[in-house]
């Protein structure tokens, strides 16, 4: 079982790709909200937040994270101290996972910020799903109701795109022009291949 990466900017059509994936029964961890569960329930992590920023960082329902993000917005210190806590519990989490499915030809793991994270040195390859900047916009703004400045803050914590093809293996165009499914069955087939040759 080979682990695969995918990845791409926001509103790039990660989660539909992966939807795509899971009906040719491929599994696919969701790192992001994984993330947000093992900020809520894991031990260490909350050890470690409450050190740091103190208890009323959580309450009865799990994390604060509006209180979170206040104390740690455009403090890069303290940003770096979170991820520090969160991105080694996800890998332990995705290394977890995984081994529940050695049965599979390859596993997935979805993140916006696979590259940024250091998650994508633990994978033996990675998609980067790419799709127009205007395109992406127009996506996001519908689906979230946001403003262009909204979306653009969240961009600017992202690599450019043309980086996260550099370093990956696959691309697949979600451009509305070329065919999704059979970019998608065309990369199956490879890494099924690909999973049969690593045994
Ligand atoms: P995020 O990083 O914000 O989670 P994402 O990469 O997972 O974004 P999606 O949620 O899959 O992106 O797609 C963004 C929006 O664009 C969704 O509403 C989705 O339904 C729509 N969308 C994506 N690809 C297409 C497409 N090829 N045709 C039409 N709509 C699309």
């Amino acid at each position: 079982m080979i682990k695969v990466g995918i990845t791409g900017g926001i509103g790039s059509g990660k989660t539909i790709i992966c939807a795509a994936f899971e009906k040719l029964c491929i599994p696919v961890y969701y790192a992001d909200p994984r993330a947000k569960a093992l900020m809520n329930n894991d031990p260490a992590i909350r050890q470690g937040l409450i050190d740091k920023f103190g208890p009323l960082v959580y309450n009865n329902d799990g994390l604060c994270r509006d209180k979170l993000a206040s104390i740690i917005f455009t403090n890069k210190d303290a940003i770096e101290y979170v991820n520090s806590l969160v991105h080694p519990a996800v890998a332990a989490d995705f290394i977890k996972w995984s081994n529940l499915h050695t049965d599979k030809p390859y596993v997935m793991e979805e993140a916006a910020l696979l590259f940024e994270s250091g998650a994508a040195q633990h994978l033996d390859c990675v998609i980067t799903v790419s799709a127009p900047l205007d395109i992406r916009l127009n996506r996001v703004m519908l689906r979230d109701n946001a403003s262009p400045e909204q979306i653009q803050k969240r961009m600017d914590n992202q690599w450019p795109e043309e980086e996260k093809i550099r370093q990956s293996q696959f691309v697949i165009f979600n451009n509305e022009k070329e065919s999704l499914l059979k970019q998608i069955n065309n990369i199956h087939l490879e890494l099924q291949m690909l999973s049969a040759r690593k045994k």
